[in-house]
């Protein structure tokens, strides 16, 4: 182990967490959720401490397949309470009541804690977290009628088929409509990419708002 960096998760966290998440596949909604919440399996990597931020009810047609949290995320509990998520709900056409209905809208990240900040931005969502977690919490989406891919961590999971970059898997979205629409992040970091790419603004976002509005009507 290189100095400075982290111990590595201890031996039988991982396997620990798997005996949870087995029983777990058959456990009711909010003792899944409390499981997920009180979940320290890769505490010792977390700068902050684990703060699992989610949002998951049965009923969500909407899938919103993020990264991870952010500090601001991490200090106030609930997903994409920062820039970002200002934009998201922008490009989703969506106020804040309807984006924090877990009725409505699932809010998944790849990973649920703040993972820490490196020299380029925040770390990678911790690969343990979506090992862990994802596919339990996905069965337990049986309304879901479009998923919003964000950002490289959540297309290598959702759509491990795209080619190409986050930019060519984008543009290419038409593939994957209208279940699936892969997404950069709405980080203002990416502005710059949005500059480069008008025709994401242009053609995808409108398309998009209404298809969100449709979901949300119940009409897909
Ligand atoms: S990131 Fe996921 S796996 Fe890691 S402690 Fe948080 S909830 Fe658990």
């Amino acid at each position: 182990m290189e100095a400075g960096e982290p111990p590595d998760v201890p031996e039988g966290a991982v396997a620990r967490a798997m005996s949870l998440t087995r029983p777990a596949a058959r456990r009711a909604l909010p003792a899944l959720l409390r499981d997920v919440r009180a979940c320290t399996i890769c505490a010792p990597h977390l700068p902050l401490g684990p703060r699992p931020v989610l949002q998951l009810d049965a009923t969500a047609r909407i899938l919103v397949a993020g990264q991870a949290p952010g500090r601001k995320v991490h200090a106030s509990g609930q997903p994409f309470t920062d820039a970002s998520g200002d934009r998201l709900r922008e490009w989703l056409g969506v106020t804040p009541a309807v984006f924090y209905d877990a009725a409505q809208v699932a809010i998944l990240p790849m990973g649920f804690c703040y993972p820490g900040t490196g020299k380029s931005g925040d770390l990678p969502p911790r690969h343990e977290c979506a090992e862990t977690w994802r596919a339990t919490l996905l069965q337990r989406l049986p309304e879901l009628q479009l998923t919003l891919v964000i950002g490289q961590y959540a297309l290598a999971y959702h759509l491990p088929e795209a080619k190409g970059s986050l930019t060519d898997v984008v543009r290419a979205w038409r593939d994957h409509w209208p279940a699936v629409v892969p997404l950069p992040h709405p980080s203002p970091r990416n502005n710059l990419w949005l500059r480069r790419n008008p025709w994401f603004e242009e053609e995808l976002l409108p398309r998009l708002r209404r298809r969100v509005a449709t979901v949300l009507r119940g009409a897909a």
